[in-house]
């Protein structure tokens, strides 16, 4: 059975969701496919991926009427942000309060903003969700994208959108290339408790294996963290039953939670940098991490994803409604140069906070606190950072732009 669609989205992760969704309620038919069900979000734990979400992506998720589903669920604000260098000297103190916000950021678990997203995009008519489902075949041709499924049916799109993460498929089937670092870093997450409450404070620690992130949940003694280290150093940490893991988190992080009680079972990623030559191809446009991947130290990876999700449906919709085709290059052309200096610029800051902070030459380790406490005495440059941080400032499409009353 064939079956017609405008957009057709693979990846109905935290990205291809936002994209369906930014497309809803418009004259477009979607259909938004990905081969696991969308998972849901733990009832008494807390889901070992979690997200560090920019004020950038909290407005896009109130835009797109997502934020509530969220905010039912479980969110927790940073108010404060502390970040300091593996040696201890050299530290920056960021306060909400600083740039007139409540918060900094949020810390939300990944499975609670897909589940929200997808609860979202079934409230819209144009928005079909095909999830699970299977692939087997993708063809890019002149007059359009041809996905055929694993249960007879032939999807035929004028545009295929590639949400399919860092392994992308659909990037392949377009045969863009990419250009990646293999970091040689894993990022361990777990989620610990500790005996002082977080006081909705992120910390940071930049040791020289790596940076090491404690990230507040929404009970005060609880937090996320991310430890990136070397992979030698991961594969041994990751090895450590949990006494040992804690004495050696412990010791990494110092005092400032007081001691740290218990850890969840925990989870490695290897880490990479990688950016496709290209975003976009007749019929076909790559968002989130199929498009590209960040460090996760500046907590910029997803939030990447969701301003190119917004970004790519505000260039749809305006070439639909001047009656252009929503898969023609040059209509496609227009996302991806908004897209991609923005992208390439973060891609190499956090790659150059990896080489600043994970060094342990005695002059880069100088630097690195004169750094951070000039920064940190600086006061317009540090509202900068936090601006820039927090997705205020920058060429934001107008679904991640606030409206002022
Ligand atoms: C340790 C760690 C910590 C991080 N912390 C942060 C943070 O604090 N803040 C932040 O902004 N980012 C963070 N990131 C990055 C963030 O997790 C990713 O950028 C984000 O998950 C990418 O979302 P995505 O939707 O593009 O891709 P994915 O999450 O990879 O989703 C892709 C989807 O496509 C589906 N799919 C794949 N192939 C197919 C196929 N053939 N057919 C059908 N479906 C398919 C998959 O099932 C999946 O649902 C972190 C990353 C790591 C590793």
């Amino acid at each position: 059975m064939k079956i017609s669609y405008d957009v057709v989205i693979v990846g109905g992760g935290m990205v291809g969701a936002s994209v369906a969704c930014a497309l809803g309620n418009s004259s477009l038919k979607v259909a938004l496919l990905d081969r696991v069900p969308v998972p849901a979000p733990p009832e008494k734990d807390y889901d070992l991926r979690v997200s560090a979400i920019t004020l950038a992506a909290h407005t896009l998720f109130e835009n797109l009427g997502a934020w509530s589903g969220m905010a039912r669920r479980r969110v927790s604000p940073v108010r404060e942000m502390r970040v300091r260098s593996g040696e201890g000297s050299g530290a920056i103190h960021f306060n909400a309060a600083e740039i007139g916000e409540p918060a900094l950021a949020w810390i939300i678990e990944n499975s609670v903003i897909q589940a929200a997203l997808i609860e979202r995009l079934h409230q819209f008519t144009n928005i079909h969700s095909l999830c699970p489902v299977g692939i087997t075949n993708i063809t890019l041709a002149d007059n359009g994208a041809v996905v055929t499924l694993n249960d007879e049916r032939t999807l035929m799109a004028k545009l295929l959108v590639g949400a399919d993460g860092a392994d992308s498929g659909v990037r392949r089937a377009a045969g863009i290339e990419t250009q990646s670092l293999d970091l040689h870093q894993k990022g361990i997450v777990a989620t610990i408790t500790t005996e002082k409450p977080h006081e909705a404070t992120a910390r940071q620690r930049f040791l020289a294996t790596g940076p090491l992130a404690f990230l507040p949940m929404d009970e005060p003694q609880t937090c996320s963290i991310v430890w990136s280290a070397d992979t030698a150093r991961a594969d041994q940490l990751f090895a450590l039953d949990d006494a040992a893991f804690i004495h050696e988190l412990q010791n990494a992080m110092g005092e400032s939670l007081g001691a740290i009680q218990t850890v969840s079972p925990r989870a490695a990623f290897p880490l990479a940098l990688s950016h496709a030559r290209a975003y976009t191809a007749p019929h076909l446009a790559l968002v989130g991490d199929a498009a590209h991947t960040v460090h996760p130290l500046a907590g910029q990876g997803v939030n990447l994803g969701f301003l190119d999700a917004a970004t790519l449906a505000e260039v749809l919709l305006d070439a639909t409604v001047k009656h252009k085709d929503i898969g023609a290059h040059e209509v496609l052309r227009r996302y991806e140069r908004w897209r991609k200096g923005n992208n390439l610029a973060m891609i190499s800051i956090t790659g150059g906070f990896k080489y600043l902070f994970g060094n342990d030459l005695p002059v880069v380790s100088q630097l690195r606190n004169w750094g951070l406490d000039l920064t940190n005495a600086a006061t317009p440059v540090k509202n900068f950072i936090m601006r820039r941080a927090s997705g205020l400032e920058g060429d934001l499409p107008k679904l991640a732009k606030r409206v002022w009353h």
